[in-house]
Parts: C-alpha cells; sequence; structure tokens
C-alpha cells in the first residue's frame, strides 16, 4: 500500500500537518509532502494515512462536545436573575424549557452577544483526543451555527485558539446536518442524528437524558476508547 501512496496518492492540503498550516507555519507552504498525514486517492474519495490505512470520516459537533455552551448560557442567566439553576435540573429538559417564555428574549439575547461563544471553557480532553483522531481519522468539525448566525466569527476565532491543528477547511458551519457525508456524527443533539446517514454518536448532555437508540458516550475518554483503542 506504501507504495501506492508514493506513485499514486497526492497530499491533501488541507489535512497535512496542521501545525505547519496553522501554527505558525506558512500557509501558503505547498511543499506538503514530508509533512502529510492524510493522503487522497487519485479518484479524490478515499483519505489514506501515511501507512496506507484508510481513513474513515468523523464529523464533531461544537456546542456542548467541544465547547460548554451550556456552562456559559446558565452562568450568565443564574447571574442575570439572580437565580440557581444547576445541570441536576435539566436533566431531559433544554434550558429554554426551565426558564419562562418571559425570559426567553433575554436567553437568546447572551448566545447574540458578541462574546458569548469566544469565551466558552473547552471540554475536558477534547483536544487531546480531537489530535489523536486526526492522525487515524479524516476529522471535520460541524456546527449548526446557523442557528446563531451571529456566532460565526466568535465560533471561528475559538477554534483557531483551542483547536489550532484543525484547519479552515475542516470546519464546517451548517444548519440541518443531514447533509453531512461522513461514517460517523459525534452530537449531543439527537433531532442532527436522526436523519444524518451515518452512525450517529449520541455525546451526553443533560437535555439528552432519556434519549435512546444512539451509542452514547459521556465524554471524550470515552471517545477516545470508542475510536482509538
Ligand atoms: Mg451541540
Amino acid at each position: 500500500m506504501a507504495s501506492c501512496i508514493d506513485n499514486a496518492y497526492r497530499p491533501l492540503v488541507a489535512g497535512l500537518d496542521v501545525h505547519d498550516a496553522y501554527a505558525g507555519g506558512d500557509p501558503n507552504n505547498t511543499d506538503k509532502t514530508t509533512t502529510a498525514h492524510i493522503f487522497l486517492d487519485t479518484s479524490g474519495d478515499n483519505c489514506y494515512n501515511k501507512s496506507g490505512t484508510e481513513m474513515r470520516r468523523i464529523c464533531v459537533d461544537m456546542d456542548e462536545v467541544m465547547a460548554d455552551a451550556l456552562g456559559e448560557h446558565l452562568l450568565r442567566y443564574n447571574k442575570h436573575f439572580g437565580e440557581k439553576i444547576t445541570l441536576k435540573d435539566l436533566q431531559g429538559k433544554w434550558l429554554w424549557d426551565v426558564v419562562s417564555t418571559d425570559r426567553h428574549a433575554v436567553l437568546d439575547a447572551y448566545l447574540r452577544s458578541e462574546d458569548f461563544f469566544e469565551v466558552l471553557a473547552v471540554m475536558p480532553e477534547s483536544q487531546r483526543v480531537l489530535h489523536r483522531l486526526q492522525m487515524n481519522y479524516e476529522v471535520f468539525i460541524a456546527t449548526a451555527a446557523m442557528e446563531v448566525p451571529t456566532s460565526f466569527q466568535a465560533k471561528y476565532r475559538w477554534l483557531a485558539k483551542h483547536f489550532p491543528f484543525i484547519p479552515a477547511s475542516h470546519i464546517v458551519y451548517c444548519g440541518d446536518k443531514s447533509i453531512l457525508r461522513a461514517d460517523y456524527l459525534i452530537d449531543d443533539n439527537p433531532r442532527q442524528l436522526r436523519r444524518f446517514k451515518g452512525e450517529g454518536i449520541l455525546y451526553n448532555a443533560p437535555h439528552n437524558a432519556g434519549v435512546k437508540g444512539y451509542k452514547r458516550v459521556n465524554d471524550w475518554l470515552e471517545v477516545e476508547q470508542l475510536f482509538l483503542s
């Protein structure tokens, strides 16, 4: 297989040594052949790692999977209204379900504020595991950013800051994730998994507590175990 790579495979610029592309290297550098860790076959359809093993494609959601958006949302709400809603109060519910409708506009305004998506905490171990995943899978970040169109730039800055090894070409801003073509989608939202054509992996979150029918992962250590052990 290695000889196939030498002869017939060409480097996929977006998936090359990401440090070279995004952490101080020259993004215009076209001499990627020595640092590439993803290769395309001549059809352009299939990706392989350096040892010639075909790489399957994983899409990963951002909010509640990589980024603790709920934590920030709760923090702002509790501070603003002097409340003490906890994650335990949200089992099987969205924050919107426990907050009275007359306060929904404020909940919405937090999401639309300039800095909301930029200050989110990173889910523990997600950076290390995603970096490892990237060596063995073709990893795309797929966020339903269209739900909050004002979030585009803050989300991009957050990814660049915390996940500089993910190239911009592998970040997908979308709405309905059934448009994605991948083998796996890791997402906390069952609505997004329902119409996804590959295998949906449900990332545990308070709101999806009662959801059945998907493989569930509780944290990034379980993602690592599922895909890399
Ligand atoms: Mg999500």
